[in-house]
């Protein structure tokens, strides 16, 4: 539905002015009420909210909810529904065991060569499965300038670190000049070789990826916007044109959805969400497993779901359209990845290799090759004539 038809009285020009759409943000079950006939569980979830979590839905993102039906995927990603006050066995405050890896306040260190940056704590949509909704809905102080600054000295203190993930919340709340400044600011640090920009406003507000945006960021490079995409009804030419104005200027995108029971846990879906994608030159990386977050277990799926659902992906779409199953161990230790087993078990005797299934189910032997060592003997002369140290500054702004 177009959107001029729920919003009447809106201008074009705020419409397309992403500050317009955070200011205007849906708050309450009288905002939310005026674009859906709420469901008694959402009028519930919304109560309990309230003083709890945040909720904000920008006019956009509401403008793609189905007004009729509580079942719809945008409904379920926003509007907070009863089951958020319900407590599952194993829910956790702080469900990846990110405090414990939290050097400073802005810094998440769990693998030597990777940090997450958490830039802010503000989104234009709060996600009702957020993961990291002890940070995003309110409850942790924000991160100031001070925590920026400290951040900057972490990264740079620690030569080992060369990826940082600069997350949140949603860094794209922050203003071009913000956003300019910590980029600049990591950019500037040797070490550093690859930034990622973890954002949802291609998907919750895609007026934020203007033009000077997109070169902005092209300035930085080599740095890939990470976006979070769920559902194939959040493809829209507005999401679209985000996405492209991105990669047009040489910013790469990755998607990472969150597989979440009854808004996207279907291998139909996925598959026509990342065929969607794909077509917008966007590529699908992790599927992500549900984590323990508070309040989240209404949308999590069994571990074996997600694995069958990669099974019926598998053959029936292009493999870039395949993401990886991720999930992030509860406690801290890191991400894992589940697939499907193809193996189904080792040859007979005086045959030596593995026979497989295909996609379709039929056997098929791989036989082993006549050598298994498989040590390469150039590795060493090759990095014997490299520098010692990685070569530092190739970015440089
Ligand atoms: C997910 C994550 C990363 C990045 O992991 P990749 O597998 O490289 O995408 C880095 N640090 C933390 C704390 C993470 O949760
Ligand atoms: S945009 Fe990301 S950080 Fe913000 S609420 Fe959604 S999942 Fe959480």
């Amino acid at each position: 539905m177009d959107w001029r038809a729920r919003f009447p009285d809106v201008s074009e020009r705020d419409w397309r002015d992403w500050r317009w759409q955070h200011r205007n943000a849906l708050r309450t079950a009288e905002d939310l009420g005026r674009v859906v006939a709420l469901t008694d569980g959402e009028r519930a979830g919304l109560a309990h909210a309230l003083g709890r979590t945040r909720v904000a839905v920008t006019p956009y993102y509401a403008s793609l909810m189905d007004p009729v039906h509580g079942s719809c995927p945008i409904r379920m990603q926003s509007i907070p529904l009863a089951g958020e006050a319900a407590e599952a066995p194993g829910d956790l405050r702080d469900p990846v065991g990110e405090e414990t890896h939290r050097p400073a306040r802005a810094i998440v260190h769990k693998y030597r060569d990777r940090v997450l940056f958490l830039a802010v704590d503000r989104c234009s949509v709060y996600c009702r499965h957020c993961t990291r909704r002890r940070i995003t809905f309110g409850a942790d102080a924000g991160f100031d300038r001070d925590a920026i600054d400290e951040g900057l000295a972490y990264v740079r203190a620690h030569r080992e670190v060369r990826d940082v993930i600069v997350s949140g919340g949603d860094p794209l709340v922050l203003s071009d000049e913000r956003l300019d400044a910590l980029l600049g600011g990591l950019r500037a640090i040797p070490h550093v070789q690859l930034l990622r920009v973890a954002t949802r406003a291609p998907v919750t507000c895609p007026m934020r990826l203007t033009p000077a945006l997109a070169a902005l960021l092209r300035r930085h490079a080599p740095l890939f916007v990470v976006t979070h995409f769920n559902h194939p009804v959040e493809v829209t030419p507005d999401a679209r044109a985000a996405c492209e104005a991105l990669v047009d200027h040489g910013v790469p995108v990755e998607n990472q959805s969150v597989l979440l029971r009854g808004v996207n846990s279907s291998a139909r879906l996925l598959i026509d969400l990342n065929e969607r994608l794909l077509a917008c030159r966007v590529r699908p990386y992790y599927l992500h497993q549900g984590d323990l977050a508070e309040g989240t277990a209404h949308l999590r799926t069994p571990l074996e779901a997600g694995v069958a659902i990669l099974e019926q992906m598998r053959g029936r779409t292009s493999g870039l359209a395949i993401p990886h199953l991720a999930v992030d161990l509860p406690g801290g230790g890191g991400k894992v990845t589940l697939s499907p087993d193809y193996v189904l078990g080792p040859g007979e005797e005086g045959a030596p290799g593995h026979w497989l299934r295909s996609w379709r189910g039929a056997r098929h032997f791989y036989p082993e090759p006549p050598e298994a060592d498989c040590t390469c003997p150039h590795e060493a002369v090759y990095y014997a004539r490299e520098p010692a140290e990685p070569p530092a500054g190739e970015g440089d702004a």
